[in-house]
C-alpha cells in the first residue's frame, strides 16, 4: 500500500509510481477516499527493489507492507505443518533439550564423555559440544578439528544426536560427514548470509536440522526470520530459532535477556523457538530462571551448557554452565511449565 504524502497525486506522479510499481509485474490500483486516495500495489509486492524505489520518491509518506517478506518461514505459508523432529521429539508436541559443554576439551575428552552421559540421564534429548570455537579474543583457544571425534564418540555411546557450531565450508563438510544432526549457526555469523547459504544448500535432502542463533545486536524480527529463510530456500525448512540474548548488556548480565520475544516470533512463523538461556545471562546461577521463563514465554525447548566439572571446563564452561544437577532440576520444570502451557498434550 502506497500512502502519499498528499491527499491525493496529481497524474505525473501517478505515472511514476505505476512505472515503477508495473515494472516489478505488480500493478496500481487507486483507492479513493473522501479525503484521501491511497495506492494498493496489486501483485507479489515482495520485490525490495520495487518498494525502495517508492520509498525514496519525496512526495511518498510510506508503504505499507501487507504480505510478509518471508515466504517459506511465513505463519501462513504452507510449510506451517511442518514437524521437525530430532533426538525422540516433535518439536510442538514436547518440549526439546539440548544440553552439554560450550567446548569440548581435546586434552581432557574424559569430561565430555561423562558430561554427555550425565546430562543424558537428566533429560537432555541432544547433545551439544563446541568443536570450533568462535571466540572474541583472537588468542583464546578456537576448538580443535578433534574434538569432533570425540562429540561422535559420546553420541555412540548415549546414543544422543549431536549439535554442534559451523563457521566455514570445510567445517560444515566435516561435520555432516561426521553425522553430526544438529548444525548451530552462532549468533557472529546469524547475518553471515554466504555461510547461511552453504548450509542451507548442504543440508537440502537431508534430516538436519540448524539452530539459528539470534544476532548479536538486537537485530529485529524480521531479520531472524529472514535469515532463516536464507537457510529454508534451498529445500529443507528444519531450521530452529534460537533467542540468545542481545547486546547491550543487561547491567550484570552477558547479554540482554530476550527469552520475551518468544510470543512475537510465533506471531509471525512457525519454526519452533529453542531458547538459550546461557550465553544470554553468562553465568550458571542465573540460567535455571531465565530458561523457565523462557518456556513460559512460550518456548519449545532450551539449550542450556552444562559441565560435569564447570570449573575443569574451557571455553563459557567455568562461568555459564550449570551441574548435571542444576540441569535436571531444570529441565523437570521446564517440562511441568511446558505441559502446563500445553494441556491437550500427552504426558511424557
Ligand atoms: C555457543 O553456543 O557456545 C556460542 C558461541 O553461542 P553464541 O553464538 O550464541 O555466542
Ligand atoms: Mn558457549
Amino acid at each position: 500500500m502506497i500512502l502519499p504524502k498528499v491527499n491525493r497525486l496529481p497524474p505525473e506522479q501517478v505515472r511514476e509510481i505505476t512505472e515503477i510499481v508495473e515494472a516489478s509485474g505488480c500493478h496500481v490500483q487507486p483507492i479513493v477516499g473522501a479525503v484521501r486516495t491511497i495506492y494498493a500495489i496489486v501483485g507479489d509486492e515482495r520485490d525490495e527493489l520495487m518498494i525502495s524505489r517508492l520509498e525514496g520518491l519525496p512526495y511518498i509518506e510510506r508503504i505499507d507492507r501487507i504480505q510478509s517478506p518471508f515466504k517459506l518461514m511465513d505463519i501462513r505459508s504452507d510449510l506451517s505443518t511442518h514437524q521437525i523432529t530430532i533426538g525422540g521429539v516433535t518439536l510442538g508436541k514436547a518440549p526439546l533439550f539440548i544440553a552439554g559443554q560450550c567446548t569440548i576439551d581435546p586434552k581432557n575428552p574424559g569430561y565430555f564423555y561423562e558430561t554427555a552421559q550425565a546430562v543424558k540421564e537428566a533429560g537432555a534429548n541432544v547433545l551439544r559440544g563446541g568443536v570450533w570455537k568462535p571466540r572474541t579474543n583472537p588468542y583464546s583457544f578456537q576448538g580443535d578439528d578433534r574434538s569432533l571425534d570425540i562429540l561422535m564418540e559420546a553420541s555412540r555411546r548415549t546414543g544422543l544426536p549431536v549439535d554442534t557450531e559451523v563457521m566455514d565450508e570445510d567445517q560444515l563438510k566435516l561435520a555432516l560427514d561426521a553425522g553430526v544432526s544438529m548444525l548451530q549457526v552462532g549468533a557472529r555469523n546469524a547475518l553471515n548470509y554466504s555461510l547461511l547459504r552453504q548450509i542451507g544448500a548442504a543440508v537440502a535432502g537431508r534430516k538436519t536440522v540448524v539452530l539459528l542463533k539470534r544476532s548479536l545486536h538486537m537485530g529485529t524480527l524480521n531479520e531472524f526470520i529472514s535469515a532463516a529463510e536464507y537457510i529454508a530456500n534451498f529445500g529443507n525448512p528444519s531450521v530452529v530459532l534460537c533467542p540468545r540474548g542481545t547486546s547491550p548488556a543487561l547491567d550484570g548480565y552477558r547479554n540482554h535477556p530476550d527469552e520475551s520475544i518468544v510470543p512475537l516470533l510465533k506471531e509471525r512463523t512457525w519454526a519452533p523457538v529453542v531458547v538459550d538461556p546461557s550465553h544470554s545471562v553468562g553465568k550458571a546461577a542465573y540460567v535455571p530462571a531465565c530458561a523457565l521463563a523462557a518456556v513460559a514465554y512460550g518456548a519449545d525447548g532450551l539449550c542450556i551448557e552444562a559441565h560435569v566439572q564447570p570449573s575443569k571446563g574451557i571455553g563459557d564452561d567455568p562461568k555459564q554452565a550449570v551441574t548435571p544437577d542444576a540441569l535436571a532440576e531444570t529441565i523437570r520444570l521446564a517440562r511441568a511449565i511446558w505441559t502446563l502451557r500445553h494441556p491437550a498434550a500427552p504426558r511424557a
